[in-house]
Formats: structure tokens, sequence, C-alpha cells
């Protein structure tokens, strides 16, 4: 398949992807082949997986790096897309500082690796940085509510630094940086160990142990399928060049958790219970992207709905849960 942009030479564009062995890297990686982009994978398989790229060596233009974005990078490359850093609560809480130096060191290190290559840094940023946020849904022109001492903040301030750090290497250096902030997001290729809500759902579900409800479950979030998402990413990549962001990609269908465990419930035809637990400190109330700029800018919106986006996460777990 001829690739949609391709050098001076007529070779495929080569794209890196950091963090590309984890769940949205993955995805990110089979999109971007299938697209016919060259596509190197770097992680240094900390919450990524080999066996989420292991199919990707049958295209001859893919190969995998396993290294650690803190570490300087040097290949050759036009665009990267950095989405190297732990992204479930769990994960990134287990070794905080390392989370805030991944955010922090690594970006700096992509940007300075597209600095030498004169190549495009696409960022993955999240809707944490909205934090706890005081105005619904949340627009980019919003700046966040964050508690800067937290448990969450190694993630939350730490992805807000890495946008910092784009922004100003594209006002002093004139680089190229594209940054998206990415919600919720879920589908086949979860980790069963991964600990984000709609994944511990099913697995519960599908086990037949107790549906944990963090809180009242009247929180909520709004879940973007995986698909789409990355459909998104690879959108705003491909977008104009001064379409720098930050641009809001998620699914703005807003759900509490309480809704979702019934969801879940249903769609895995569950015995389970529902059980409640303490709400982790600073767990956001509630969550809903506005995408008007993806709409206008992008011309990108969500198709999965949320029950046939779980219905595939389900027949996914289905297969790996022993
Ligand atoms: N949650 C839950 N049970 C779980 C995991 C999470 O009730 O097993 C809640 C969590 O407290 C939060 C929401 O589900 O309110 C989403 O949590 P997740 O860790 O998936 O992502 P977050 O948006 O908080 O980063």
């Amino acid at each position: 398949m001829l690739s949609i942009r391709t050098r001076r030479d007529g070779s495929a564009m080569k794209v890196l992807v950091t963090g590309g062995a984890g769940f949205i890297g993955s995805h990110l990686c089979r999109h971007l082949l299938q697209k016919g982009y060259s596509v190197t994978c770097l992680d240094n398989l900390n919450t990524g997986f080999k066996q989420n790229i292991d199919f990707f060596h049958s295209y001859p233009e893919f190969s995998f790096i396993e290294a650690d974005v803190r570490d300087e990078i040097n290949i050759d490359v036009d665009v990267v897309f950095n989405l190297a850093c732990p992204a479930s609560p769990s994960a990134y809480q287990k070794d905080p500082i390392g989370t805030l130096m991944t955010n922090v060191v690594g970006t700096f290190n992509v940007l300075n690796l597209a600095m030498r290559c004169g190549a495009t840094v696409i960022q993955a940023s999240t809707s944490e940085v909205y934090g706890d946020p005081d105005v619904h849904p949340q627009s980019e022109k919003y700046w966040g509510n964050v508690n800067p001492i937290g448990l969450r903040s190694c993630y939350d301030e730490g992805k807000r630094a890495a946008e910092t750090l784009c922004f100003d290497f594209m006002r002093t250096k004139n680089l190229s940086v594209k940054v998206a902030r990415i919600f919720n997001t879920y589908g086949p290729g979860m980790d069963v160990d991964d600990g984000r809500v709609i994944s511990n759902f099913i697995v519960q579900a599908l086990r037949g142990d107790p549906i944990l409800v963090f809180g009242d479950g009247t929180q909520t979030r709004s879940f973007c399928y995986v698909d789409d998402l990355v459909k998104g990413i690879i959108l705003l990549s491909e977008s104009d060049t001064a379409i720098s962001g930050p641009i809001n990609i998620g699914n703005p269908t807003e759900t509490s958790i309480i809704e979702l465990a019934h969801i879940v419930k249903k769609l895995t035809k569950s015995s389970s219970s529902i059980e409640y637990r303490y709400l982790p400190e600073d767990d956001p109330k509630k969550r809903k992207p506005d995408i008007s700029q993806a709409i206008d800018l992008l011309l990108w919106q969500p198709e999965i709905s949320l029950d046939d986006g779980i219905a595939s996460a389900i027949d996914h777990f289905r297969k790996i849960i022993k």
C-alpha cells in the first residue's frame, strides 16, 4: 500500500512511536503500517508488551528498539509520536518519580531528536491536564484544576510540563509540534492487569468476581474506542502545519462509573455482584471532552458506540483470561 506522504526519494515516511508496544501505541503502529508508513517502535517494555507488536514484524517496514525514552535517541525520522509513559493510575503511581521524568526528560529527548532530524512531534497529552475540572465539558481553552503535590501529580503535572516543553520548542526553535489531549480510551489489546476501569470491570465480570466501583459511582468519564482515537491522532499528524493544538481527542458520550458497571454486567451476562470501595485521592468527579476543534479542524469524530466497543473489548478478554 502506498503511503500518504513519501520522502523526496519516494520511500515511505519514517515514523517513530515511543511507547509503541503499549495499548494505544501498538494500535497506532498497526494503523500507521496499514497506511504504508515505515514504523519504528521504541519501548522499554515497562507497561508495554512484545506480544502487542509481534505480528508487525511481518511488515518489512517495521522495526523495534527496546530502549527508554529518558535516554538519548539517535535515529533518522520524519515524525515522532511520543506516547511513552505509563498511563493507568495504578501503573504511573508505582514509580512516580520515573513517571514525571519520563514526561519531562523523555519529551525533552524526543523534541531534541526532532530538532536534529527536522521532524514533527505529535505529543500524546491527556485529559488529566484538566485535573478535577470545574468547567464542564472541557474545552482546550480551560487551564485545569490540578493538585501539584498529590498522588496523581506525577502524571498530571508531568504531562502539563511536557506540553509546556512542546510549545516552548515551537516558539523558540520553530519546531513543528502538535499536541493531542487524549481522553479515556479502551478496547481490545488492553492488559488484564492494566488497572483502568473498563478492563477491571470486564475481567471481574468474566471471572464472576465482584465488580469494584470506587466511591459511589456517580463520577463520570467519557470513553473512546481505541480505533476512533488512533484515527484522530493520525489525522492530527497529517493536518496542516498551522494546526498545533492542543486538541481534545475523545468521545463526548459521558457515562457514570456505576452505569458502566451495569453495562459491563449486561454485556458479559455476568452474575457478579457490584461492590463499593474507597474513592482514590484526587479522583476527578467528571470528565467530558468538548471536541468542536477536532470536528472543525480535523473533520474527525468518534464512530463506535460504547456498547459496540465494550463488546469488542469483552471478546478480547474472553480470549486471554484463564
Ligand atoms: N474505577 C473504579 N474501579 C476500578 C478502576 C477505576 O471504580 O476498578 C473508577 C476510578 O475511581 C475513576 C474511574 O473509574 O473514577 C476511571 O478510572 P481509570 O483508572 O480508568 O481512569 P482515570 O480517568 O481515573 O485516569
